[in-house]
């Protein structure tokens, strides 16, 4: 079967770092009209996934595959031009340039540098209003979290990988996130979501991995893994 195009596949995934296996045989897919989530306790080796995934970090073995694409040698900021965008677990925004200048950034350097699609983000995240002209630096982390998901956005991306988007959200927040994340998952953005907040996963996915020690133990529907989970 041909697979989807847009889907994001690591199959056999291998890392070690000095002898370690950090990642020990990782198959997974990141598929159009979803939200894919990756859960586990720290140390699991979901941040080495991610990095494998937006191409920071070279796996020993086995493939990143976008479509039918062998993507594995493919350099990180190729695969964003490709329409696979990322947000950073460390913000990673320019401090002196303003909220709408950190976006239109985004935009030129992803899939398409439409300037309509770098103001649809701005306004899909609630800054288009003054904040935009105001520079990033001293912003609140839940601006900062919207500013990086924008600028990820802005690009018009195929697949949009999460690490941590909710970290440092108040309530509020995590609830406006999931509503956009999920609008964005219905006009068939692929979504990949590593995740400490388990009541935005079980909200949010519609499907979740679960990892430990470097391997998915279990993967499926949100309410059957999470309650499992919480056994
Ligand atoms: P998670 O994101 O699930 O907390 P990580 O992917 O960050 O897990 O880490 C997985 C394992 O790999 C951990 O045991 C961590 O200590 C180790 N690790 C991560 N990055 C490095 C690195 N650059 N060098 C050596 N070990 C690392
Ligand atoms: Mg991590």
């Amino acid at each position: 079967a041909v697979p989807p195009p847009g889907s994001l596949f690591a199959q056999q995934i291998r890392v070690a770092y000095d002898g370690f296996t950090a990642l020990d045989g990782i198959d997974l897919e990141v598929r159009p009209g979803w939200v894919t989530a990756v859960v586990g306790p720290n140390g699991a080796g979901k941040s080495t996934l991610f990095h494998c995934l937006a191409g920071t970090l070279r796996p020993s073995h086995g493939h990143i595959l976008f479509g039918e694409r062998d993507i594995t040698r493919l350099a990180a900021h190729a695969r964003t031009r490709l329409g696979i965008a990322r947000t950073f677990q460390q913000l990673a925004v320019f401090p002196s340039l303003t909220v709408a200048e950190n976006v239109q950034v985004g935009a030129e350097q992803g899939r398409i540098a439409d300037p309509a699609a770098a103001e649809r983000a701005l306004r899909l995240f609630g800054l288009d209003g003054p904040v935009r002209a105001l520079p990033a630096e001293g912003l609140p982390t839940g601006t900062l979290r919207r500013v990086e998901l924008a600028r990820a956005l802005a690009g018009s991306p195929h697949v949009l990988l999460l690490d941590e988007p909710a970290a440092g959200l108040d309530t509020a927040e995590v609830t406006a996130l999931a509503r956009v994340l999920r609008a964005l998952a219905a006009d068939g953005t692929a979504l990949l979501v590593v995740e400490h907040d388990l009541d935005l996963v079980a909200d949010l996915a519609d499907v979740v991995h679960v990892m430990t020690a470097g391997r998915v133990v279990t993967s499926g529907p949100a309410g059957h893994v999470l309650e499992r989970g919480r056994g």
